[in-house]
């Protein structure tokens, strides 16, 4: 149980400084964007806290919760009744806490999930179209087109559904939720972080293409190959 808090504190400082690659890369305003990871082994997550600014952001503050949302601080082990307690912040977790958890319930190869409202991927959602794979790139990362999921509001499991039904159906790591904005999700925090950075690195190409003509399409079996030669070389 102790790799219990190891894991926690390992994962609570990973968190912490992903959310300065968000701002780094301009995917952020505000407080609104968050990056969560799973506790491999625990049906618990860390996720960012609501409110706090992003320069404000320590590891000590990133919210431990199950993985239906709810601040999580002690847990028993089965095998000796031990208990296992870590300190929790006394803040609540981010707004979209909810959609984070529901896509750990549905999807368990997930270890990591980012939320944006990056400009360029937002304007895609915005319209409800989603990016064709028009450049190698795309290909490589998301393997075809980066889908649109469901037009969903906050307060239940809404979004979560829309994310995890959208993804089913498709190669890409990320979702374009209508008139909302990207959500991402990789095999552990840093690889929905990436995503989420190619995401809107592609949108505002593919965008600035469409301004100046057609962009031209990849043939799908092209697409295939380039997404099963890079996903074999750097893995998923
Ligand atoms: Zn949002």
């Amino acid at each position: 149980m102790s790799t219990l808090l190891d894991s926690i504190a390992r994962l609570r400082s990973e968190v912490c400084s992903l959310h300065a690659e968000l701002t780094r890369y301009q995917l952020v305003v505000w407080t609104a964007g968050n990056v969560s990871a799973r506790v491999p082994g625990y049906d618990l997550m860390v996720i960012k806290p609501s409110g706090v600014s992003y320069d404000e952001l320590t590891p000590e503050l990133m919210v431990v919760t199950d993985l239906f949302g709810a601040p999580v601080s002690s847990l028993s082990s089965g095998a000796d009744g031990a208990t296992v307690e870590w300190a929790n912040p006394d803040l609540t977790p981010s707004s979209d806490t909810a959609a984070h958890a529901y896509v750990y319930r549905h999807m368990p190869d997930v270890g990591g999930v980012v939320h944006t409202h990056s400009t360029y991927a937002t304007a895609w959602a915005a319209r409800g179209e989603p990016i064709p794979c028009v450049l190698t790139m795309m290909g490589d990362e998301f393997g075809g087109t980066i889908p649109v999921g469901p037009f969903a509001l906050i307060g239940d499991d809404s979004i979560g559904r829309g994310i995890v039904d959208t993804l089913a159906q498709s190669t890409s790591p990320a979702v374009l939720m209508q008139n909302h904005g990207p959500f991402t999700v990789g095999k552990d925090a840093r690889s929905a972080v990436k995503a989420a950075v190619m995401c809107e690195e592609v949108a505002r190409t593919v965008h600035i293409s469409r301004q100046l003509g057609e962009p031209l399409p990849i043939d799908a079996a092209q697409i295939d190959s380039l997404y099963a030669r890079y996903q074999n070389v750097y893995g998923r």
